[in-house]
């Protein structure tokens, strides 16, 4: 069965075009998928029903089906998703007062391997189709509307989900063909109808992607810096290795010149005594002084296994206020989410659920009862 997600504008004018109908019908069916959120060819009811009656002989909608769904204390709520080959992928909403964001995947597992990251701890599993990352936004959109969720945009009629942050599971420029029809249908206006600064995509630095990025989608960009010199990313980010920082900040000053944001957002994930002194603030200061950006420093998210350690409170606020003192934008980003394992950095599906479960054994095999 073809999966009608799978399809940004150009795919459903192709694929339907092959059964003879006209364009507009391309952007009907979208409309209703997308902005209607129905999950069955026999809902279109402005199709002709022979035509309805083929195409759903052939074609269905089908997102990733739910294995778990926790809400947590402050309202982010997770869902784990089944993504077959006992793979599975998360997406986190996250609700503020004035948006409501959801955190997207785009692979199950990383190649990256970055040394504090738990996806990247599980390894490569492969890459999600399209429909299988917009699906994720057509899933939480529905689930939300179904359960009645409530905000003033929503009484509006829009869609509960306002922002879309791709910083999920993987590294959706390793994804690219796929991150970006799914980016597509989230940008249409017969679709989700987002502003390109609603929409966020994270990279730990992919420089050739990050060019094609900006000629065919240039979203807001986000970049998980990390380090202020090359031999700490070099150990952090192994990307770094391919693409330093050298290329990596010209890639970002190309890539501003073109987007609908006049800034990069550098992600910073604060770890205790290896990347949070005084002099290593001052150093990034200095790397990024010709690059339009703001900083959010992220407390790193412990995990079973990891040698590292978030930084202090006071250490995140010192390294902060260096930054602002050399007139940088610097936030702190806020922990969400933490007691159902929905913060940054802890989504890895069940794998991670699986190394927990072994842990946990072992840790409770090693504490006297
Ligand atoms: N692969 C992309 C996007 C996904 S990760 C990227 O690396 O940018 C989203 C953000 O969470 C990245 O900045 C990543 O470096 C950060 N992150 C990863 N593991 C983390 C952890 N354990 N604690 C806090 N942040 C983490
Ligand atoms: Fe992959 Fe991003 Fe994790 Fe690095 S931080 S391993 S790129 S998901």
């Amino acid at each position: 069965m073809v999966n009608l997600l799978d399809f940004d504008e150009a795919g459903m004018t192709a694929f339907l075009g092959e059964r003879g109908q006209k364009p507009f019908r391309a952007r009907q069916t979208l409309r209703w998928i997308h902005h209607g959120l129905v999950d069955r060819v026999e809902a279109m009811t402005d199709l002709a029903k022979a035509t309805r009656a083929a195409l759903a002989g052939e074609a269905e909608i089908r997102a990733p089906s739910v294995v778990r769904d926790t809400t947590a204390a402050d309202g982010t709520r997770k869902w784990l998703l089944d993504v077959g080959g006992a793979n599975a992928v998360e997406a986190v909403y996250i609700p503020e007062d004035d948006r409501g964001t959801l955190c997207v995947s785009s692979q199950a597992g990383c190649a990256l391997d970055c040394a504090f990251c738990s996806t990247g701890k599980q390894g490569f599993n492969r890459n999600l189709s399209a429909g299988e990352i917009i699906g994720q936004l057509w899933h939480a959109n529905r689930t939300l509307i179904t359960d009645g969720v409530a905000a003033p945009w929503i009484e509006h009629g829009r869609h509960p989900i306002t922002n879309v942050v791709m910083m999920g599971m993987g590294e959706p420029l390793a994804n690219f063909e796929n991150v970006v029809t799914a980016m597509r249908i989230m940008l249409d206006d017969n679709a989700y109808g987002l502003s390109r600064r609603r929409v966020t995509l994270s990279t730990s630095g992919l420089v050739p992607s990050i060019d094609r990025l900006r000629e065919e989608c240039p979203v807001a960009l986000a970049v998980s810096l990390h380090a202020p010199n090359d031999p700490l990313r070099d150990a952090l980010v192994p990307i770094n290795r391919k693409y330093p920082l050298r290329e990596l900040l010209a890639a970002c000053l190309r890539y501003i010149e073109k987007a609908p944001r006049d800034f990069v957002t550098f992600e910073y994930v604060m770890l205790d005594g290896v990347n949070d002194a005084p002099e290593q603030a001052r150093e990034l200061i200095a790397l990024v002084r010709d690059v339009p950006c703001k900083f959010n420093l992220i407390p790193f998210n412990p995990f079973p296994g990891t040698e590292f350690k978030s930084s202090p409170r006071s250490r995140i606020l010192a390294f902060q206020r260096t930054l602002q003192d050399a007139g940088l934008v610097a936030t702190i980003r806020k922990t969400r989410g933490e007691d159902i394992d929905a913060a940054c950095g802890q989504l890895a599906g069940q794998v991670q659920d699986r190394t927990k479960r072994r842990w946990q054994r072992i840790h409770s095999t090693v504490t006297p009862t």
